[in-house]
C-alpha cells in the first residue's frame, strides 16, 4: 500500500502549482476539495445525512445538491458549518482511503486547503507545506481570482491556520517566493519518499 503524504499550503500559496510538478512525476494525486463536491452530490451516505441535518431541500427533485440552498443555510452560521464539516470530512477521509489502497505507486498525495485544521494528519503518514510570504499570497490570489476582493481573501486566510504553524507541524516544507525555485525542492522530497517505501 502507498505511503499516503498530505500536501496543504494557505490560499495563494501555490499547493496546487506543486502538485502538478508531483503528477508530472507520476504520483497520484487525490484532491480533497474537488472530491468533497463530487461525494456531497454523489455520495449515498453522504447525501442522506445532509438530508437529514438541513432538510431535503438541499437536493432538487433531480437529486441534485442545491448548493444555493446549502451556501444560504449555512451562511454566517459556524454551528452549521461545523456540522456539514463534520459530515463531509469523514467522508472524504472514507473515500481517500479507498482511493489509496487502489493506487499502484510508492506514495500518493492528498492535495487540500485544511489539514492540521481539520485533523486529517492523523491519517496521513507525512505533511508536505507549501509556504510562502502573506503578501505573495495576497497578490497571486487576487491575480488568479479577479472577482475576489482583499477583504475575501483575508477572511479566507483568517479561517486558515498561520503559515508558520503549519510549518512547525509539517514534515517536509516547500518555500515558494519568487527567488525560490520549485522543481528541486520537490525532487528531494520525492527521493525520500521513495526511499522509505
Ligand atoms: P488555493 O488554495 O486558492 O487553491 P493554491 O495554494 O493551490 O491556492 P496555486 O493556485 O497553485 O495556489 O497558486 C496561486 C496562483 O499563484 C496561481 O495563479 C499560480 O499560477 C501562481 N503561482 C504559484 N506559484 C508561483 C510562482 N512560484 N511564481 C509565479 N506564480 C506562481
Amino acid at each position: 500500500s502507498p505511503i499516503l503524504v498530505g500536501i496543504t499550503g494557505g490560499i495563494g500559496s501555490g499547493k496546487s502549482t506543486v502538485a502538478k510538478i508531483f503528477t508530472i512525476l507520476g504520483i497520484p494525486i487525490y484532491s480533497a476539495d474537488d472530491r468533497a463536491k463530487w461525494l456531497m452530490a454523489n455520495d449515498t451516505l453522504l447525501k442522506a445525512q445532509i438530508k437529514e441535518a438541513f432538510g431535503a431541500e438541499s437536493y432538487d427533485s433531480d437529486e441534485k445538491l442545491d448548493r444555493g440552498f446549502i451556501a444560504k443555510t449555512v451562511f454566517s452560521d459556524p454551528e452549521k458549518v461545523k456540522t456539514i464539516n463534520s459530515l463531509v470530512h469523514p467522508a472524504v477521509g472514507r473515500d481517500f482511503a479507498a482511493w489509496a489502497s487502489s493506487q499502484n505507486s510508492p506514495y500518493v498525495l492528498k492535495e487540500a486547503a485544511l489539514i492540521f485544521e481539520t485533523g486529517s494528519e492523523k491519517s496521513l503518514d507525512h505533511v508536505i507545506n507549501v509556504s510562502s510570504p502573506l503578501k505573495v499570497r495576497i497578490s497571486r490570489t487576487l491575480m488568479r481570482d479577479p472577482f475576489r476582493s482583499e477583504e475575501q481573501v483575508n477572511q479566507i486566510i483568517n479561517q486558515q491556520l498561520p503559515d508558520e504553524q503549519k510549518n512547525e507541524l509539517a514534515d517536509f516544507v516547500i518555500k515558494n517566493t519568487d527567488n525560490k525555485l520549485l522543481i528541486p525542492q520537490v525532487l528531494k522530497i520525492h527521493q525520500q519518499l521513495i526511499s522509505e517505501n
